[in-house]
């Protein structure tokens, strides 16, 4: 399979519009979504292991990594959990799916002007990557499926999928910084270790730091 260039959702596209162009001065939120994503997948992975035990190998510690490398300004956020398979990519980092997102979109049109606010009342998710990452890339592999996918996007108009050989089930999220002063914060492995002990103190797995991307 070649790469495939797909457009965002309409709705999603002027989300990620806010999302690029945000003054939101509270931008490490992102992390507390990426966690809480992480987090969701290794339930889902754990919870249907019960009824097919192949989808989680005996001794396989459900876990997420994070990684800060700070000369090459990437963030890796990374589970061993469900994973996501094509249509999953398509369906859920390309649409909008979720209630809370249409929320925040209902609102954002009848109260334009306090649309910053918003970001913070609603949990917005994975797009609010793009509030300090110019690029994100999505490395990802399926529990019970062979074949890998590499999703991408620079959070303008549409994104890239394409196959990647890849044998460790789970996800793991790579975020290019973008060039100004607080993006450049979140390289930093002590702020990281900060935002995630006030947002996701109650992750009932293991997170992991790592100075250098592995
Ligand atoms: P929500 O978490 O409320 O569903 P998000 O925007 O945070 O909304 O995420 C959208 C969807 O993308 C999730 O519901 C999930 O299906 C998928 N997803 C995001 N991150 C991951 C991940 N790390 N592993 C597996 N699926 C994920
Ligand atoms: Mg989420």
């Amino acid at each position: 399979m070649a790469t495939e260039k797909m457009e965002f959702q309409t709705e999603v596209r002027d989300m990620l519009n806010l999302m690029i162009n945000s003054l939101y001065s509270n931008k490490e939120i992102f992390l507390r979504e990426l966690v809480s994503n992480a987090a969701d997948a290794l339930d889902k992975r754990r919870f249907l292991s019960l009824s097919n035990s192949s989808l989680l190998p005996v001794g396989t510690q459900l876990r997420i990594d994070i990684s800060v490398n700070k000369e090459g300004k990437r963030l890796i956020v990374e589970d061993n959990g469900i994973g996501m398979n094509k249509e999953d990519l398509i369906n859920c980092l390309g649409t909008i799916a979720r209630s809370g997102t249409k929320n925040f979109i209902k609102n954002l049109k009848d109260a334009d002007k306090s649309s910053v606010d918003l970001i913070g009342q609603f949990g917005v998710g994975f797009y609010s990557v793009f509030m300090v990452a110019k690029k994100v890339e999505v490395l990802t592999l399926k529990a019970g499926e062979t074949q890998g996918y590499l999703w991408s996007s620079e959070g303008t108009g549409d994104f890239e999928i394409s196959e990647a050989p890849l044998d460790k089930v789970g996800t793991k999220i790579t975020l290019y910084l973008k060039d100004d002063e607080d993006a450049d914060d979140f390289a930093s492995e002590w702020k990281i270790k900060d935002i995630v002990q006030k947002y996701s103190g109650f992750v009932s797995y293991g997170i992991y730091f790592h100075p250098e991307a592995t």
